[in-house]
């Protein structure tokens, strides 16, 4: 018998957090996937190392039983030493305990398939599919532009941030590069990154179309809106190399993909590159480091690159170290596609609680009568944020959460955003019965029907009214529903488009010429160190949906507009030239003189309780616990008091967080790693706490 070593879904707290050993007729490979008896259960577990790395805890004179392995799921080839270096990597950066993490990557329905299903589905889709490919249409003649960076793809790994505006055709350098890559090495795999599948329909068609004569089989999606059965499929296709081309979300970059030979991770600088809950981890990072340790190259695209990118890939200055990014650049739009041109308006000049100013609605109104269409951007869905009584005072805040619940008029509720309270409008006021309870600010359903008045006149050639569209969450809730409207908005039925942020990303809108932004300033002076840097991207990239056809806008100069109480704020002044590299370097200086990322590393920890108090106890418990230990080894760790987290209380629950700072990555990590026990231990002191996580690399504080 062989003693065999295993990971399995254990959680940190359960103390379990390394291999356990069970016992085998044979050795397994590291990566063979197993089923074990794990306490009365049966659990999936994935074989590590072939032997347990540590025996010390056990005394030798007495022979250890072990459990034999009950099932090897042999039909799958083993998990490769690359994938499993990789999820070792991703588990002790993030703070998480390996075997969880580890098998938290696998497809979930892995876990149910017997081994007679499984071997089912492999010999399934070893049969060769009797469709041939279809030919693909051939590609257009790249831009000098283009065909200078895949030249320089050519030469190096990378990774490389390329920086190519909006409509610079960044996408057809992915799709060639893709295409030289598979063409090279009949088993290469191409991983495509994107932020989320469902806002681009259209990218995974033209992918699909481009290759369309390797096969459809060769190209697979992975994204959470996808059935488990899907996923599975996906998955032992990019697995056993069947797929040449994986196009998907943040969790693609922990699938198993032996052959990768190329990463694209398109629009870097999305925030949803950063998983949320459970192990927080940054899909772009990942990539970055699967690359470098898989051989693969990386490609880090978009207008408005994070400003960890662009940092990585800052030309060294004398005395540094060589930048880690190499850095390419696509300034120009394909078809000498004109930039739109910027106009602010100063709101400080219009009448109070205005929301679509006049000189913003007469530029609207020239341009829908010229049959163009017309982009607006408010942040906020609903109808009104607030309602709120004159005479008594009283505003519709959630009762469990520390927020105003949001008028919605299309159903007459009051919605909280965060906990998803949802009642119908009272018809008096709650606290002191008047029947006439006003509404505070807009959301986007008041635009939509603030604009069908202000647009009542006006008419399509046709004679019908004004078509507007709102698109946000509210308005897409329903499956498919987002697809068919954006399906509207490209096919002329939709003059003016309502929408959050949503619409910003991403689409194509050939007919679109004038954008506007309705309410930004809020991103100017938030207590959050990058909301200017995603204001910055936000509007580059709304902007960017303007002007896409060259033809139009040279008859016609495309417009993106600014509703603004501060006008001259320097982020406009470098909107207004294009000039993302200003902004980022005056963002940088400012980060630097502030010792803020990427001039140094950060890690929250949350923790959530039913009081403040509790939680913040557990945290500043924690806390001294870290600082002790930081003392005697030395390390400059800063560990900041625990404070209320800026959304306090959601459902109930109370949250707090508290800030980790070092100037030194590996400083942070050592520390992190030590403190881990510290925190588990005080954890099982203070049990009013529900919750408690950590996040390194945290995009929001
Ligand atoms: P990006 O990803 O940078 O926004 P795309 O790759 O989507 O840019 O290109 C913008 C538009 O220009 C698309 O409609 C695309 O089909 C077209 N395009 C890209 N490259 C070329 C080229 N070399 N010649 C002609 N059209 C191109
Ligand atoms: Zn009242
Ligand atoms: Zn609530």
């Amino acid at each position: 018998m062989k003693e065999i070593s295993v990971l399995l879904p254990t959680p940190a707290y359960s103390g379990l957090t390394g291999p356990l050993s069970y016992q085998h007729t044979q050795d397994l490979a590291p990566g063979t996937l197993v089923r074990v008896p794990l306490g009365q259960r049966e659990s999936l577990g994935l074989v590590w190392h072939a032997l347990a790395p540590d025996h010390s805890d056990h005394a030798p004179d007495k022979p250890r039983v072990l459990r034999p392995v009950t099932e090897v799921l042999d039909g799958l080839p083993p998990l490769s030493a690359h994938w499993l270096q990789l999820v070792a990597f991703a588990a002790h950066y993030y703070q998480r305990a390996l075997g969880e993490f580890a098998l938290a990557c696998l497809p979930p329905q892995l876990r149910e398939v017997s081994q007679a299903q499984l071997a089912r589905k492999l010999k399934k889709r070893g049969q060769p599919k009797d469709t041939p490919g279809q030919a693909s249409p051939s590609p257009p003649t790249l831009t000098p532009e283009q065909a200078q960076v895949l030249d320089r793809l050519d030469q190096q790994t990378g990774p490389y941030v390329l920086h190519g505006n909006t409509g610079s055709g960044k996408t057809e350098v992915y799709l060639r590069r893709a295409a030289e890559v598979l063409a090279r090495d009949p088993s290469a795999q191409v991983l495509m990154l994107v932020p989320e599948i469902n806002l681009t329909p259209q990218l995974e068609e033209r992918v699909r179309q481009r290759f369309a004569a390797l096969g459809q089989e060769t190209i697979v999606s992975m994204h959470s809106g996808m059935t488990p059965a899907q996923r599975l499929n996906s998955w032992l296709s990019a697995h056993t190399g069947q797929a040449r081309l994986v196009l998907g979300t943040r969790m693609a970059v922990l699938a198993s993909i032996p052959h990768l030979r190329l990463i694209v991770v398109d629009e870097e600088h999305d925030p949803s590159y950063k998983q949320q809950e459970g192990a927080r981890y940054s899909a772009r990072d990942l990539a970055v480091y699967r690359g470098q340790c898989e051989g693969a190259q990386v490609i880090l695209g978009s207008a408005t690159p994070s400003l960890e990118s662009w940092h990585h890939s800052r030309a060294a200055v004398a005395g540094e170290p060589a930048p880690r990014y190499q850095r390419l650049n696509m300034p120009s739009r394909v078809g000498d596609a004109v930039l739109p041109k910027l106009r602010r308006v100063d709101m400080n000049l219009q009448p109070r609680q205005t929301l679509v100013s006049a000189p913003l609605l007469a530029a609207m109104r020239e341009r829908l009568a010229r049959q163009e269409q017309v982009m607006l951007l408010l942040n906020r869905r609903g109808y009104a944020p607030v309602l709120h009584c004159a005479s008594c005072g009283w505003k519709s805040e959630c009762p469990h959460c520390s927020a105003f619940r949001v008028f919605h008029k299309a159903d007459r509720t009051l919605r909280c955003h965060h906990c998803s309270l949802t009642q119908a409008v009272p018809r008096a006021c709650p606290g002191c019965g008047n029947q006439d309870i006003g509404s505070f600010g807009h959301g986007t359903e008041r635009l939509e029907e603030h604009l069908a008045e202000l647009l009542a006149d006006m008419h399509r050639p046709d004679g019908a009214p004004m078509r507007i569209a709102r698109i946000d969450a509210d308005s897409t809730r329903l499956k498919g529903e987002l697809v068919r409207q954006l399906a509207q908005v490209h096919d002329g039925d939709v003059d003016v488009l309502v929408g959050t942020q949503m619409v910003a990303k991403g689409h194509d809108f050939r007919r679109v010429t004038l954008v506007a932004a309705l309410n930004p300033d809020g991103a100017l002076f938030s207590a959050d160190f990058r909301a200017p840097e995603r204001l910055f991207a936000l509007l580059m990239q709304a902007a960017g949906r303007a002007g896409r056809d060259a033809a139009m806008a040279r008859e016609q100069p495309c417009e993106m507009w600014v509703q603004t109480f501060h006008p001259a704020h320097p982020l406009f002044e470098t909107l207004k030239q294009h000039d993302f590299a200003a902004f980022a370097e005056q963002q940088l200086s400012e980060r630097e003189q502030a010792g803020l990322p990427p001039f140094s590393f950060q890690a929250l920890v949350r923790a959530e309780a039913r009081s403040q108090a509790a939680a913040q106890d557990f945290l500043n418990a924690a806390r001294s616990a870290g600082e002790a230990w930081l003392a005697e080894a030395g390390m400059s760790v800063t560990v900041y008091p625990a404070v209320p987290m800026s959304m306090q209380r959601v459902a109930n629950v109370e949250r707090a967080q508290m800030l980790i700072e070092s100037g030194s990555r590996r400083a942070l990590q050592h520390f992190l790693q030590s403190w881990q026990p510290a925190l588990q231990d005080a954890r099982s002191h203070h049990k009013a706490v529900l919750r408690w996580a950590i996040d390194v690399d945290p995009l929001a504080i």
